[in-house]
């Protein structure tokens, strides 16, 4: 049995001499050097007794090492489990017990603090630090610069990566080497990736958007990457007229247009732009294409699934939406057991060779989310548009009921954000005594706009059903988001919990 995954993603870099991954300051990684980087990791973890299955626990920064520390648990057919940078020691031991890892690397600046977690739960510590060196890298010298990968099958698992979790516990995906590499497969035809493409890579690689979006179709196809440790918009701009392609969150976009240097000049050479993990603002999306003279292309996925939807690379490319099912995907919309019609709002199911094998160590989880015939609800709630477009609602724990009548927050919001002098907009629900939970807005102006919340939300009412209508709503300067720009709503839900007494 082969190793399809590294066979595709891997074994060609070996013996390339052009640049893999171009790093800040002149440096770069060709295929080779990074091919054997990967062996000698692979060879230093498999003489420590990593075998195929078991866990590797990864909390490190950003670096070409930490990006081949991925690829060697491939080689190994081990399990590639990277945890958030951010998160604090009492998270890390939440992940580590559940998923009892063989070994956990950490970053170098936290081996102290780490090391009595990571003996907790058995699993060696070595680590790792922002320039790639550490006890990993000390071993991995001395080891041979090739691998033998391991076989295996298209079910055997390549990652597991944690939802974000942000109600209960987050919860395990268990993603297959098929999970990745057909995704992968499907996106580099949709998006037309060739080995002439630079993409310029700013995204961490603790999530599927930077770990597997971004990385794993730039390998695919052969393209090299631009190698930022992080997201500066200034540097992004730097490195703009040498890249082809960025992926991003919608956060990259606005602060990018914040930069006066952002012209159809910078952006010359670049073919596309690509955001999702969070809705890309119509604002956003009409700004970009009058600066730069491009449409963002924004596509749907979440961990469990990898990427479900997209818009197209050629034809209409549709503000609001997602796009259409990609490839050998199946989305649907369901109501009430049925599938909905255009225009009505239902959870989205997706099936296809993409859909995760359930969480790792919850079968109730995994029986309640993930049908036996394949779908997997995904808690994301949309509607179609007549030909196909689909839109996200926003989640279905989102949804505001009250008194008795539900209200989906997006539909409120694009009517906010369409209001004079605002910017965007979060709407949740809060405790209320008459009607169980009340409409509340969180609203941000637009640059140097003083706004008044009633007068906003006098502007909309007309427009909206009563029950609708916010009952309140406060102006502050910024929305609270995680890293990958996703807006923070139990943060808000907590805030102004108390607001109606
Ligand atoms: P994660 O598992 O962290 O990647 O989060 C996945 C969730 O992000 C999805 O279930 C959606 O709720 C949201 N999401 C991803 N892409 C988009 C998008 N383009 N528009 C709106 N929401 C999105």
């Amino acid at each position: 049995m082969p190793n399809h995954l590294f066979d595709a993603l891997f074994a060609p870099l070996q013996g390339r001499d052009a640049a893999l991954l171009r790093l800040e300051g002149g440096r770069s990684v060709s295929g080779d050097a990074f091919f054997r980087m990967i062996a000698r990791q692979a060879n230093a973890l498999a003489a420590l007794g990593v075998t195929k299955g078991q866990r590797v626990a990864v909390q490190v920064p950003k670096t070409p090492e930490a990006l081949a520390l991925y690829a060697a648990s491939v080689a190994l057919g081990a399990v590639f489990l990277p945890l958030n940078t951010a998160y604090t020691a009492a998270e890390v031991d939440y992940f580590l017990g559940d998923a009892r890892p063989r070994v956990f690397v950490c970053d170098a600046a936290r081996a102290v603090e780490l090391a009595g977690v990571a003996a907790r739960h058995g699993a060696d510590l070595l680590t790792m630090d922002a320039a790639g060196g550490g006890t990993l890298a000390d071993l991995a010298e001395g080891a041979a610069g090739r691998v033998n990968p391991a076989d295996c099958g298209p079910d055997d698992l390549a990652a597991l990566l944690y939802t974000s979790g942000t109600t209960g516990r987050s919860k395990g995906a268990m993603l297959s080497h098929r999970n990745l590499l057909s995704n992968a497969e499907v996106l580099v035809k949709a998006w037309r990736f060739t080995a002439e493409d630079v993409l310029l890579h700013a995204l961490p690689i603790f999530h599927t958007h930077g770990l597997f979006v971004a990385s794993n179709v730039a390998l695919l196809s052969g393209a090299s990457m631009i190698w930022l440790p992080g997201f500066d918009a200034g540097r992004v701009m730097a490195h703009l007229p040498q890249a082809t392609v960025l992926m991003g969150v919608p956060t990259f976009y606005t602060r990018l247009l914040d930069e006066p240097a952002l012209t159809r000049e910078a952006v010359a050479h670049m073919r596309l732009f690509v955001s999702g993990s969070a809705p890309l603002l119509a604002e956003t999306q009409l700004d970009w294409e009058a600066r730069t003279g491009h449409r963002i292309l924004e596509r749907y996925g979440m961990t469990e699934t990898n990427m479900n939807t997209s818009n197209p690379y050629d034809g209409e490319r549709r503000a609001g939406t997602v796009g259409l099912p990609l490839d050998g995907v199946e989305v649907r919309i369901v109501l009430d057991g049925c599938e909905a019609a255009a225009g009505e709002v239902g959870m989205i199911e997706v099936r296809g060779p993409n859909v995760f094998q359930g969480y790792w160590q919850m079968p109730e989880k995994t029986a309640e989310e993930l049908r036996a015939d394949g779908w997997f609800i995904t808690g994301d709630l949309g509607q179609r548009d007549p030909d196909g477009y689909v839109r996200i609602v926003g989640r279905a724990k989102d949804l505001v009921i009250t008194g008795g009548y539900n209200v989906y927050p997006k539909e409120v919001e694009l009517l906010l954000d369409a209001a004079a002098g605002v910017l965007e907009s979060a709407v949740i629900g809060i405790p209320h005594k008459d009607f169980g939970e009340a409409v509340f807005a969180v609203i941000v102006p637009q640059k140097g706009m003083v706004l008044e919340a009633d007068k906003v939300l006098a502007e909309i009412a007309p427009a909206l059903a009563r029950f609708k209508q916010p009952k309140a709503a406060v102006i502050v300067d910024a929305l609270p988001r995680n890293t990958m720009g996703k807006v923070q709503k139990n943060l808000l839900r907590e805030t102004y919990k108390g607001w109606f007494g």
